[in-house]
């Protein structure tokens, strides 16, 4: 999982880039980097977060006027420095390019990079792999006569792409002399927005980024989501290019509505929040027919994303919200954490259950998921210790039964406790009185509900098993699997 973020704009870009940077860092924490040009390309990359990689030191160094940058929080390659983004190339014309997503046929397209085309790859990485084949198209083509024909060049790299790469993966790119270029992969799986900042003299500027959420800070306006299939081109004389390449089915990931965006943000026109909302309202409508009869005193969250859920929930169930979980801000969050020991860990670190809430009371639980279990159990046992009368768990996200292979940092298959055992083994081991999940139906009417959206239907491949690219079979999820426990080994 990662964010995203390229401007090209009429003042240096560094400050809205680290400032973007700061506003996704929820998407990932474990890296992060900045690219810009001016001259030369300047970069600056580093392990941790955002206010700690950057300084104002190494920020002078990065001039210029258009520049591209990325929160990582890595899904493919390993956790080393090198596989930190934006990754550039000087052939042809220098290009950076930062992604978010994951590329399914990764290890073929590696493979046919080396042997066949006889290039050498120095990551693991599949946006090294994404690099090659944009620029590699971008360099076959004579040199543009204009941002007209230019724009011609792109969207011929861009359907090189669309035509080799399957998985999911947006992307923003710096041509140095050029301007900057947006793409999204055809189901739109991972999203990508544009915004727009009216100068006073009548330019404009325009800001790519995975999410809206530092639109506000920075004085921009969506204009739109970049469609899937589409490419977008800002030409360095501020003329804006674009085109639809690829129309498949739009299945933008629900997971991102469940989880991992701000609640903030707008995404493919749905409001995070507000389907948040709706789950916590279809939750209700559940448990009342699931469970007539049968009421908590409180409800609590698990902060901080099932908030928003809880309260609805709450709301509906005509049951007081608590805030009876106290979160310690400056944890980082345990789901992307890498690391089973480090997760263990830090649940207790992280959240401290308030006695006076929670004694001698039915309380429910609110999550926005149940991953591997682990975290979920151990924030039942806390509440346990703390006097509850009863406890019921109730996940704003139905049982993940399978790992994902868009861009999501899931566990493999045999460390999803829903892949494994049934609903009434994961209430024992969760040692809860009653556990209830979200039916699939009331997640993507929650998300579908409302907004002038045009989602075909979200991804729902690691709920329902069915990947929409297609090409995701039982030896492809073992392969995969195996990669990424090798990476995360360090092998
Ligand atoms: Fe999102 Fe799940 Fe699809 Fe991955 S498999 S893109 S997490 S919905």
């Amino acid at each position: 999982m990662c964010g995203i973020v390229g401007i090209i704009s009429h003042k240096p870009v560094a400050g809205e880039i680290y400032d973007s940077l700061v506003h996704l860092q929820h998407r990932g924490q474990d890296a992060a980097g900045i690219m810009t040009y001016n001259k030369r390309m300047h970069k600056q990359k580093g392990l941790g977060y955002v206010r700690d990689i950057f300084n104002e030191d190494n920020m002078s160094l990065l001039t210029g006027n258009i520049g591209i940058g990325h929160t990582r929080y890595p899904t493919h390659g390993g956790f080393s420095h090198g596989e930190i983004q934006p990754f550039w190339t000087e052939i042809p014309y220098g290009v950076g390019l930062a992604h978010n997503g994951n590329l399914v046929n990764y290890q073929e397209l590696a493979m046919e990079i080396q042997e066949k085309e006889k290039r050498y790859l120095n990551t693991q990485s599949d946006t090294e792999v994404l690099l090659h084949l944009f620029t590699n198209s971008l360099g076959k083509q004579r040199p543009p006569a204009s941002p007209d024909e230019f724009f011609e060049h792109i969207c011929e790299a861009a359907q090189a792409v669309f035509k080799r790469a399957s998985g999911s993966f947006s992307v923003v790119a710096m041509i140095v002399g050029k301007g900057l270029v947006a793409f999204r992969d055809p189901h739109g799986i991972r999203p990508l927005v544009k915004g727009v900042r009216q100068n006073r003299d009548g330019t404009t500027d325009y800001i790519f980024s995975s999410e809206t959420t530092m639109f506000y800070a920075l004085n921009y306006e969506k204009a739109r989501d970049v469609q899937p299939g589409e490419v977008i081109f800002v030409s360095d004389t501020g003329k804006a290019y674009s085109r639809i390449l690829k129309d498949a089915e739009f299945t933008p990931c629900i997971f991102e509505y469940v989880y991992f965006s701000r609640p903030d943000t707008i995404m493919n026109d749905v409001s995070v929040y507000r389907a948040r909302l709706r789950m916590g309202q279809n939750l209700a409508l559940q448990w009342q027919k699931q469970h007539p009869g049968v009421l908590p005193d409180i409800v609590i969250p698990s902060p901080a994303t099932a908030n928003t859920a809880a309260l609805s929930l709450a709301h509906e169930l005509g049951v007081r919200y608590s805030e009876g979980l106290y979160k310690n801000p400056f944890i980082a969050r345990t789901f992307i954490m890498p690391g089973q020991r480090e997760r263990q860990k830090s649940v207790r670190y992280k959240l401290v259950p308030q006695e006076l809430e929670i004694r001698g009371k039915k309380v429910m639980i609110v999550d926005d998921s149940i991953v591997r279990g682990n975290t979920s159990r151990e924030i039942v046992k806390m509440v346990r210790d703390f006097g509850a009368r009863e406890v019921y768990f109730v996940s704003a996200c139905p049982p993940v039964r399978f790992p994902c292979f868009y861009g999501v940092d899931m566990p493999t298959k045999s460390e999803l406790i829903a892949a494994n055992k049934t609903l009434e083994e994961i209430r024992q081991f969760m040692n809860v009185d009653i556990l209830l999940y979200q039916e699939i139906d009331g997640l993507v009417e929650a998300v579908t509900r409302k907004g002038q959206h045009h989602i075909d239907r979200p991804c729902l491949a690691c709920l329902d098993g069915w990947y929409v690219t297609g090409d995701v079979d039982q030896e492809k999820m073992e392969t995969i699997e195996t990669q990424r426990i090798n990476d995360r080994n360090g092998r």
